[in-house]
């Protein structure tokens, strides 16, 4: 019998990619054993403002970001999507393609995490996987009410334990990051420095293909 795959997903607008998502992302492939984590950038955020930076530009850096990190993979779907990037169309489509014991494991950052309720058909998204969610250090610490029974109900005591396809909640702890691609975006337009908040390839491409020179 094949052996079941454990597949992280990380989605964001990625604008740009920093040592917060990377970090973040390798720590839970080394927690949670993961065989691959795939970083999904996402083409028109449902949630929030257009993203500044054209959508080619935040892969490119993915990409360059991932490069020879085995267990960090770029996933475009969202890209190759003519329509807003929702989560449960991912996650539908990403299941066609596996097979049904194969787990999944959705990362979010706390921030994320508790604006789930106003996601398109949030309540199905455990259906196809667990959530890891992600501390963030400038974050606020209670979880809106809404989501308040689903944590009782899904979480997991012991996040190494979790099994199966889907359907529990994991808080995970990783190295607190206080860093957001917002402060990286006013470091640049203000044209200071954002060396150490970047993997240096992605700093390289900023600056040779002129983004975040202004604020849009
Ligand atoms: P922005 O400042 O433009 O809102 P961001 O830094 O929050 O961007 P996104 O691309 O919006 O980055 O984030 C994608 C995912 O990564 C979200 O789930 C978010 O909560 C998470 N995330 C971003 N930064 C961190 C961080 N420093 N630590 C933990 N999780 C993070």
């Amino acid at each position: 019998m094949v052996k079941p795959r454990r597949i992280g997903l990380f989605g964001g607008t990625f604008d740009p990619v920093h040592i917060g998502h990377l970090r973040g992302a390798l720590e839970v492939v080394e927690q949670f054993r993961l065989d691959e984590l795939r970083l999904i950038p996402s083409a028109r955020p449902p949630h929030r403002d257009t993203p500044q930076v054209a959508a080619a530009a935040r892969l490119a850096m993915v990409e360059l970001a991932v490069n020879g990190v085995a267990a960090l993979t770029v996933d475009d779907r969202e890209l190759r999507r003519d329509k807003p990037s929702y989560t449960i169309d991912t996650l539908e489509s990403l299941r066609g393609e596996l097979a049904a014991d194969d787990q999944l494991y959705l990362l979010l950052g706390w921030d994320a995490f508790c604006g789930l309720p106003t996601w398109h058909r949030w309540e199905e998204l455990l259906d196809h996987c667990h959530i890891l969610v992600l501390q963030r250090p400038d974050a606020d610490s209670e979880p809106p009410e809404a989501l308040r029974n689903l944590l009782a109900a899904r979480s997991s005591t012991d996040p190494q334990a979790i099994d199966g396809p889907s359907g529990q909640i994991a808080i995970v702890w990783q190295t607190p990051l206080a860093v957001s691609a917002t402060q990286i975006r006013q470091l640049l337009v203000n044209g200071k420095s954002a060396q150490f908040l970047v993997p240096d390839a992605v700093l390289a491409y900023i600056h040779t293909h002129g983004l975040y020179r202004a604020l849009n």
